[in-house]
């Protein structure tokens, strides 16, 4: 998948409105891997995926529910991720 259809995907997250989150300009550079950076402020905003990215990468694989709880993302956003095949299922915690 290109970049390009990645970050398609990624705008389309239900979390995800596109803005900063430290000052609120929707001037971000899509920089991988569900991470925004912020043009102005140089933040960097992370969507549903990223969040659970950057939990994973610091925890170690996870069940659903520690990242619901850690990240604040829903079972629903972390169904829709294993779903389109941006999370996997490994013995009921999320690698
Ligand atoms: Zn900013």
């Amino acid at each position: 998948m290109s970049i390009n259809q990645q970050m398609q995907k990624l705008i389309r997250d239900q979390d995800f409105n596109n803005k900063c989150k430290s000052c609120g300009s929707s001037d971000l550079k899509y920089e991988g891997l569900g991470e925004y950076k912020c043009r102005k402020c140089g933040i960097i905003t992370l969507n549903s995926y990223g969040k659970i990215r950057e939990y994973i990468g610091v925890n170690g694989i996870a069940t659903p529910y520690e990242i619901m709880a850690a990240t604040g993302v829903s079972r629903n956003e972390i169904n829709n991720l294993i779903d389109k095949g941006d999370l996997k299922m490994v013995g009921g915690r999320i690698a």
